[in-house]
């Protein structure tokens, strides 16, 4: 009854179960034992029968010398069988041996007990061959894919990382990614990646600066996912990226040609302003320039032609006069707007020379005391003055203009200076006055064509003088500098090389 209640519950088991005695003769089994035997050794278990008997000679032996190894031992053993039934399944067991030892320690029974693990390892292999095809793609995907443990070690490399860093699997498994990957630069960057990652809170698109094992730099696109174990518990994180290298440099040099376009249209529009500006400016001065010389004129030649019988000698010649003064005043106008004109268009070539400078002062000093009817005496200092090669119209230009102003814009006074200094390289022409100055706002702009100074005003003038000087002065490869303050006086100093071209 006892044996038939064991039975019972032997054949609820979903493992095979045989029992033998030591002697190795069948005492119990059940339903599954007597299933599998029939299917892998189409043999039908008799109790009292010896276990190996119907097997084949190679099971015989196999199972014999499993026993003996138990007997001998007296601990449980394992064995694994593949097995292929005549038409063709195939299975998988997993058969235990367990001794059952006597008072004596002898093994009085022993308890064969054979698990069906045909799906286990069925779903082992698919594990396998999964696992195999995730490693294959990960190892050739054409991104760059790393891992790295909990300390930043990295523990994955992909080929992808191998090209992009030069860096092989074997020289990064033993290293920390912030050590040997990422650029000093985002070292920070990359630690907060970490933490996150490590917190379980992935993280994508950050751009990351790689250093590669040549010092060159790689620009990344990546993502950073947690990397867990059975229990769940995060223990490093996955990175995977782009290297977006060309396309940064690429659009950078787009926003960078961007940049230079929309400053040369601004350049240009800036320009076409200026331009605009000065045309306009340059309507109203010479409306107002050269109407009053014109209407002086007009007034002259109606008394004369009025009073033509009437009119003597000496009133002709004094309208004869004025007219001229007003014709000499236009033309000088009107040389001003040429030589502007000529200078904006790039017209002028120079034609170097070599000048005496003592002589070329004294000239252009003595022209411009007689242009200015000797209103002020110009007192002249020099050191000594030797040759200097350079154009001597657009110097003489500049000369003259500076040392009208000089007098034009000190009314009242008596003199102005003209100190000129020969270096060795360089000749400097210093033009003072002790006249109204200019206010420091207006400094900066005295210089631009048709702009004249807020306390001008009754003093005629185009507002070109100065833009042609200092445009003159560009030309003898020089330049100009202004001193002034308002009721102190001017001083405008001008250095041009000795000689105009450098051989
Ligand atoms: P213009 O004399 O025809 O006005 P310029 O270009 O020669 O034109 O001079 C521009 C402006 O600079 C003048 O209108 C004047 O306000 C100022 N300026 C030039 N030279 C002097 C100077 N020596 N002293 C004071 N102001 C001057």
């Amino acid at each position: 009854m006892e044996m038939e209640g064991l039975k019972d519950i032997l054949d609820h088991l979903s493992e095979s179960i045989i029992i033998i005695d030591g002697a190795g003769r069948i005492v119990a089994f059940n339903r599954e034992a007597l299933r599998i035997e029939k299917f892998i050794s189409e043999r039908t278990l008799q109790a009292g029968s010896h276990f190996t008997d119907g097997l084949t000679d190679e099971r015989r032996k196999t199972l014999a010398d499993m026993l003996k190894t138990v007997k001998r031992q007296k601990r449980p053993l394992k064995n694994f069988v593949e097995h292929c039934s005549s038409c063709g399944t195939r299975v998988f067991l997993e058969v235990s041996f367990i001794p059952v030892l006597g008072l004596k320690k002898e093994v009085r029974n022993v308890n064969i007990i054979t698990q069906d693990i045909t799906s286990r390892k069925i779903f082992e292999k698919k594990m396998k061959t999964v696992a195999t095809d995730v490693n294959n793609m990960v190892e050739h995907a054409h991104a760059i894919i790393f891992s790295f443990d909990s300390q930043g070690y990295i523990v994955e490399w992909n080929n992808q990382c191998t090209q992009v860093t030069g860096f092989t699997k074997q020289e990064v498994l033993s290293r920390t990614c912030t050590d040997l990957l990422i650029n000093p630069a985002h070292r920070r960057r990359f630690q907060e990646l970490m933490t996150s990652v490590m917190t379980n809170r992935p993280v994508a698109n950050h751009e990351l600066l790689l250093q590669t094992k040549t010092g060159g730099e790689v620009i990344a696109m990546v993502s950073a996912t947690p990397r867990t174990n059975h229990n769940g518990q995060v223990i490093g994180g996955t990175v995977v990226g782009q290297d977006i290298t060309e396309l940064t440099t690429y659009r950078k040099s787009l926003e960078k040609m961007i940049k230079s376009k929309t400053e040369a249209l601004e350049q240009v529009l800036k320009k076409e302003k200026e331009a605009v500006e000065q045309k306009s400016r340059f309507v109203s001065i010479a409306s107002h320039e050269f109407r009053s010389p014109l209407s002086s004129i007009d007034f002259a030649t109606s008394f004369i032609k009025q009073n033509a019988a009437t009119i003597g000698k000496k009133k002709l010649n004094e309208k004869v006069r004025v007219i001229e003064k007003h014709v000499t005043h236009m033309s000088h106008l009107l040389e001003d707007v040429l030589n502007f004109s000529r200078n904006e268009n790039g017209k002028i070539k120079l034609y170097p020379t070599e000048i005496v400078l003592e002589s070329f002062i004294r000239d252009a000093v003595e022209e411009v005391a007689e242009n200015t009817r000797h209103s002020h005496h110009i007192c002249v200092s020099t050191n000594r003055l030797g040759l200097l090669l350079t154009d001597e119209k657009v110097l003489r230009n500049i000369l003259i203009n500076l040392l009208t102003n000089a007098i034009k814009y000190s009314p009242g006074k008596e003199e102005v200076s003209l100190n000129v200094l020969d270096h060795d390289d360089v000749v400097t022409l210093e033009v003072k006055d002790d006249g109204m100055g200019i206010a420091e706002d207006e400094i900066g702009t005295i210089f631009e064509p048709f702009v004249r100074g807020r306390d001008a005003g009754a003093i005629p003038g185009t507002g070109l003088g100065l833009s042609i000087v200092k445009k003159a002065v560009e030309l003898l490869n020089g330049n100009i500098n202004v001193n002034s303050a308002p009721g102190k006086g001017s001083a405008f100093l001008v250095t041009i090389p000795r000689q105009l071209y450098r051989n």
